[in-house]
């Protein structure tokens, strides 16, 4: 996961970008770039960190012009380092490119291949470069059909902002699995990867950058193509439990409503099967299980309270990239509440169990405050499966789920009864009409090459 941003048509462009940059850096807290141009040079301070660490006023004042992108990273394809950090500069023959990518493509080792052959140096791991040197090498001599010959040659999901001196790009691949939406300020164009930022920088959401659309934005005029296979879309409903924030809608969808939806479904389910739990109060593992957390109080009519209270001066656990430091992160970032939780029996909800150690963790901590029982509640299903699409989870030996069931992963983490969702049920939290990808939970892959391995 990552998130990009771009804005055309605006004198204060890059302040912009780090604007919103700044709503984005849930998306990935390794690096952070911007991008810009006035027309007749791009501008770029790309680095390792925060986008507070990298930018001040001084900084931005150099990036100069209308037009400018910007990204924050958190690595899938590729290391947690400079050289892999976005956005990309790179002189081509058709001129400078820059491109931001949130995505992975699943045939960058062919892809890789074929450019080594033809005698491609890459200066990084990620496959973003590798784009940018297909469309470098495409035979078509127009820039935008450069980038349709040269997206037809990948396959994966990518949200792209590209911009060359003087134009931009931004891009949704035909499955439509990472967000990207469409805003205007002040006369001037905004793309983000989550309506959050948009809403940061005061622009009016216009609508999403449709799956399999090119949107070009230049000087003279601003035109939408079409040009690739239609497939039937698969937004990643992954982005509505865990990765976007709250405050966002992506794919059309309120991200909050959606986790509240979640959480009543749930709770639902626990009526049904007769699991209703004399529970003192219902309370989330911070922060994205709050709105499923209240959204199970609110149809099992379990009074909400806060266990843990949240530093909020630590990154998100799970897209650090080094074990240790997950280790560390997870003992620094909640604290439990005593005076909640002691002599109480809690249902607690959390959004997602991946390895299954924050769970423990936090199973741990409530016991050692005093909770008389623990019940913990998953709005999503067993996560079994990787990812190639984007989330960091390389192998499914990494997963909790692949190797045990709902009552072994129960006793690992010490909890007194363990529910998660279904499929279904967390569908039925969804608007209707959409085919989201569930692969990491379901098994089933919208988009899979035979040399896919796991
Ligand atoms: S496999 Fe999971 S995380 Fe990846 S795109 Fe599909 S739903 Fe999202």
């Amino acid at each position: 996961m990552c998130g990009i941003f771009g804005i055309y048509g605006h004198k204060n462009a890059a302040e912009l970008s780090y604007l919103g940059l700044f709503a984005l850096q849930h998306r990935g807290q390794e690096s952070a770039g911007i991008v810009s141009s006035d027309g007749l040079n791009i501008y770029d301070r790309v680095r390792m960190g925060l986008v507070s660490e990298i930018f001040n006023g001084k900084k931005l004042a150099k990036l100069k012009g209308h037009m400018s992108s910007g990204h924050v990273r958190y690595s899938t394809k590729g290391g947690s380092s400079l050289k892999n950090a976005q956005p990309f500069v790179l002189k081509t023959g058709k001129g400078m490119i820059t491109i931001a990518h949130n995505g992975n493509l699943i045939n960058t080792d062919d892809i890789s291949k074929k450019l080594e052959n033809n005698g491609a140096i890459f200066q990084s791991e990620t496959d973003s470069e590798r784009i940018v040197h297909l469309i470098a090498r495409s035979k078509e001599r127009d820039l935008t059909d450069s980038i349709v010959d040269a997206l037809k040659q990948v396959e994966g999901s990518y949200s792209l902002i590209i911009t060359t001196k003087k134009d931009m790009y931004a891009i949704r691949d035909p499955y439509g699995i990472r967000p990207l939406s469409l805003g205007n300020v002040d006369g001037a164009y905004a793309i983000a990867s989550e309506t959050s930022a948009l809403d940061l920088i005061g622009a009016n959401y216009i609508r999403d950058i449709e799956p399999g659309e090119i949107l070009k934005i230049s000087e003279k005029c601003v035109k939408s193509i079409k040009p690739f296979e239609a497939k039937e879309p698969h937004p990643c409903i992954f982005e509505l439990i865990y990765f976007a924030r709250p405050d966002s809608y992506v794919f059309g969808v309120s991200v909050s409503e959606a986790r509240k939806n979640m959480g009543q479904e749930l709770a639902k389910y626990d009526k049904e099967n007769n699991k209703n739990i004399n529970a003192d109060f219902v309370g989330p593992v911070p922060d994205s299980g709050m709105y499923g957390a209240i959204g199970y109080s609110k149809e099992s009519s379990i009074e909400f309270d806060l266990p843990f209270t949240r530093n909020h001066y630590i990154g998100r656990t799970f897209i650090k990239p080094q074990q240790s430091t997950r280790d560390f992160s997870v003992k620094i970032k909640l604290s439990p509440v005593k005076e909640v939780i002691k002599g109480k029996r809690i249902v607690l909800v959390e959004d997602s169990i991946v390895r299954g150690t924050t769970s423990k963790d936090k199973i741990k901590n409530l016991r050692e405050k005093g909770a008389k029982e623990v019940h913990m509640r998953v709005y999503s299903p067993l996560l079994k499966y990787p990812c190639f699409y984007g989330l960091d989870i390389p192998t499914k030996m990494e997963l909790i789920a692949h190797h045990y069931g709902v009552d072994e992963i129960c006793k690992i983490i010490n909890a007194d009864s363990l529910v998660y969702q279904s499929i279904e049920g967390l569908l039925n939290s969804v608007p209707q009409g959409t085919k989201y990808c569930h692969a990491c939970m379901s098994g089933e892959y919208p988009i899979l090459r035979s040399d896919v391995k796991d």
